[in-house]
């Protein structure tokens, strides 16, 4: 396997200065594709110069939306901000009036929403609702999932709901290594769910949804990958995608993220946490960006703390900046960068697990 990580930029995306990579374009461009109106072209086009020119107010709706139905999981995975407990914001479920909200006033203009963030989507009552609710906005649709909370009625909900693109973690092929990284999960039940949604989807042909078999790569089960491809082909789904900065070991190199083209998160891709707040990204702990449940979203994406952190690329000095973005990897902040580069950052797992908080919340 060439790439170490999936994160490496083509020469191609690097010509573009796409700071993004291939290795997601391609995961989520069949379902995006769907999904696409010529008001939808037009906004994402118009985002995206904004996004280049570097105007802090961004005149256009977000094409792209990650949502949080709950921060509450039912593992402990090492890795993960949930699992290893640095999350401490408290517990709970998204409110559906809340979501349906935010979907009325931007559903118009949303190629796709990832209906996960940190926490078992599967553990919302409502998830399949809101699958539903977006999808008959014509609105693509991607759920992640640990696939222990599920049953033969979920299958066929799962399979007709409109769902777009279905990412079921398995990251071993047998008890031991699976059990090692998901912490309190259950390498049995987790194949007998897999066995259930096949033979529902074989039995009522239902093949609208894409079920991607993703497989987080660490050096335990390095030498499984093949293997693991094989072992999922009698269940007849439709992808198997190796993800290899499960555990990103290589030393950061600042000059991935270019400085000078601005982080996509901030133009193209808000975060909905489960309680109602508005957040920038995964890659750093949520900061309140603005709340929902008194403000509109629309407000909130050209409200005070967007704008601020959008003019670190051209108008404000990041050096001298509290807004989380000046303390991130990918962002504008050279000075900073070449500090973590010098010191023992690999990435956006250290900033999440890590205690020190320079940023203002
Ligand atoms: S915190 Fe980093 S990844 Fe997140 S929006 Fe800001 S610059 Fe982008």
């Amino acid at each position: 396997m060439k790439k170490k990580h999936n994160f490496e930029l083509s020469p191609f995306f690097r010509l573009l200065q796409f700071e993004h990579n291939a290795f997601h374009v391609k995961r989520h461009l069949a379902s995006m594709m769907k999904h696409i109106t010529i008001k939808k072209i037009f906004n994402l086009i118009s985002v995206e110069l904004q996004r280049r020119l570097k105007m802090p107010v961004v005149k256009g709706y977000p094409p792209f939306l990650k949502v949080e139905p709950t921060n509450i999981c039912n593992l402990n995975c090492p890795n993960c901000f949930t699992g290893s407990g640095a999350d401490i914001r408290k517990k709970g479920k998204m409110d559906f009036e809340l979501y349906k909200r935010v979907m009325d006033e931007i559903g118009d203009y949303l190629v796709k929403i990832n209906l996960y963030f940190w926490g078992e989507p599967f553990l919302h009552s409502r998830l399949i609702d809101m699958i539903r609710y977006a999808s008959d906005k014509n609105i693509g649709t991607c759920v992640s999932t640990n696939f222990l909370v599920f049953s033969e009625k979920m299958a066929v909900d799962i399979l007709t709901s409109g769902l777009d693109h279905l990412i079921i973690c398995l990251d071993g092929i047998d008890k031991k290594t699976y059990e090692s990284y998901r912490k309190g999960g259950d390498f049995e039940k987790f194949m007998k769910n897999m066995e259930t949604l096949s033979k529902v989807r074989k039995e009522k042909g239902l093949y609208s949804t894409i079920i991607d078999v993703q497989f987080l790569v660490f050096d335990y089960n390095r030498d499984q990958i093949n293997e693991a491809e094989k072992f999922i082909k009698p269940f007849g789904f439709d992808r198997f995608t190796p993800k290899m900065d499960a555990e990103q070991k290589e030393a950061y190199n600042p000059d991935i993220f270019r400085s000078d083209v601005p982080c996509y998160w901030l133009w193209h891709v808000p975060t909905l946490n489960w309680d109602g707040t508005v957040t920038t990204c995964c890659d750093m702990p949520p900061v309140n960006f603005g709340d929902l449940k008194t403000n509109t979203f629309m407000n909130i994406w050209n409200g005070e703390k967007y704008v601020k952190a959008r003019r670190l690329y051209k108008y404000d000095d990041p050096s001298k900046s509290k807004i989380v973005c000046a303390f991130c990897h990918r962002g504008p902040n050279d000075e900073y960068k070449r500090k973590l580069a010098e010191s023992d950052y690999h990435g956006a797992r250290t900033s999440l697990m890590s205690e020190e908080k320079p940023w203002e919340d």
